[in-house]
């Protein structure tokens, strides 16, 4: 490793702040001890306000991402139950996958990796099954993969005006903390994520918030669970306790996360993520590269995946970017080889998104491809000094 700070710049795990890193620098509590309550009380609190949420109810889990995608299915349907998923992006496939083999029956809807899942397809779908037979809609609000953002509340409205009693279950691992994500506005059933990303924490938490359908649902849910049974943890975690060993150290990183979070306040951190994207995609334009994404009202605010002109290794990109301390992501499924990601969600402001695409800059034309050196910093400088150039409603005397 060279000197100078290590640029982690995939679309998570993301950079954790040095007082995440210092609140989880203490020993180990005891996790029946007196001093959990207090700390699960305000862990819970923060969560619902990054949730956006009133109504729903927080479950934690050592785990990741994945393992709130079973928790999220095995809660809430039953073997043979059917579902309706989205091939939308490796993640939204996966989620179908996790659906599947755990004994769903799963109608996956091939879609373009380019764009979001259509409103009125879901609509469509949901009105074609008269008899209700499906149990619950899976979709990823913010798709890692490819930089695509569904479009949740209209998914919702989707959902209503097709009068079907369907959950929806909502994988929001790369949204939360980056991007506005309303539980309750949109009447999410249950919503997964992990600690790793907009929560600004290493790797080793799910995260979920559950509302009061999915709740009901779970209490006659017949899929064989142990583990991710959160009708126990709920219970617990009421009291401010665990029915496992949680993951005590990362509780006190998680707890400060949000208290950073809630500082800055939510929609000041999706602000951020909005204008430090937006530059990103000044960046891509000024290389005249391609993103990914058809759709600019579905490009994502966390990352942005760049396509790399024919001829050319996205793998190539990866590598060199590695020789000048900078890890980008890597294409994922059939983006393989053929894009890169920029992960630019987390604790990131300006001066380091700069930085990296500085150091984009350089990958690209050590991997042979021929952009303006300079160029797109120069295009992301201006997009940043329009938003510091900006006149401000000064404050009231
Ligand atoms: N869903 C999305 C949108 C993701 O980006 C990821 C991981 O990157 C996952 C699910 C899987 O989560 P994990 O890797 O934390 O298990």
């Amino acid at each position: 490793m060279t000197a100078g700070r290590y640029f982690l710049q995939i679309p998570g795990p993301t950079n954790v702040p040095d007082r995440v890193l210092r609140a989880m620098d203490r020993p180990v509590p005891d996790h029946r001890g007196p001093e959990l309550p207090a700390l699960v009380r305000e862990i819970v609190d923060g969560l619902r306000q990054v949730f956006q949420t009133t109504t729903g109810e927080i479950v934690l889990y050592p785990g990741s991402g994945t393992g709130g995608w079973e928790a999220s299915i095995v809660n809430t349907l039953n073997p043979g139950d059917h579902v309706l998923a989205f091939n939308a992006g490796f993640f939204n496939h996966y989620y179908a996958e996790c659906a599947r083999r755990l004994g769903m029956t799963v109608d996956e809807v091939d879609l373009p990796w380019s764009h979001g899942v259509p409103a009125d397809l879901v609509y469509e779908r949901l009105r074609g099954d008269v008899g209700h037979t499906y149990r619950a809609v899976l979709v990823v609000h913010n798709e890692t993969s490819t930089g695509v953002v569904s479009d949740v509340a209209a998914i919702r409205e989707a959902i209503r005006a097709a009068r079907h009693p369907a959950l929806l279950l909502v994988d929001v691992v790369s949204a939360l903390g980056s991007l506005d994500f309303r539980f309750d506005d949109w009447e999410v059933d249950v919503a997964v994520t992990g600690a790793q990303k907009g929560l600004m924490l290493p790797p080793g938490m799910a995260i979920l918030c559950v509302g009061g359908r999915a709740i009901a649902a779970s209490q006659r849910a017949t899929s064989p669970r142990f583990f991710f049974d959160w009708r126990p943890v709920l219970e617990e975690m009421r009291r401010g306790y665990f029915t496992y060993t949680p993951a005590t150290l990362m509780l006190y990183g998680l707890r400060e996360a949000l208290r950073m979070l809630l500082e800055e306040g939510i929609l000041a951190v999706v602000a951020r993520h909005a204008r430090l994207a937006e530059a990103v995609r000044c960046a891509v334009g000024a290389w005249d590269l391609r993103i990914f994404c058809e759709d600019p009202r579905a490009y994502s605010n966390s990352l942005t995946a760049v396509v790399v002109p024919d001829g050319a290794n996205a793998d190539a990109v990866l590598r060199a970017a590695e020789r000048i301390n900078l890890s980008l992501g890597a294409g994922l499924g059939q983006l393989k080889g053929r894009a890169f990601r920029i992960g630019h969600l987390g604790a990131l402001g300006d001066l380091e998104v700069l930085a990296t695409i500085g150091g984009v800059e350089m990958a690209l034309r050590m991997a042979g491809v021929p952009v303006p050196l300079g160029s797109g910093l120069a295009a992301a400088q201006v997009s940043l000094m329009t938003y510091y150039m900006a006149p401000r409603p000064t404050a009231p005397r």
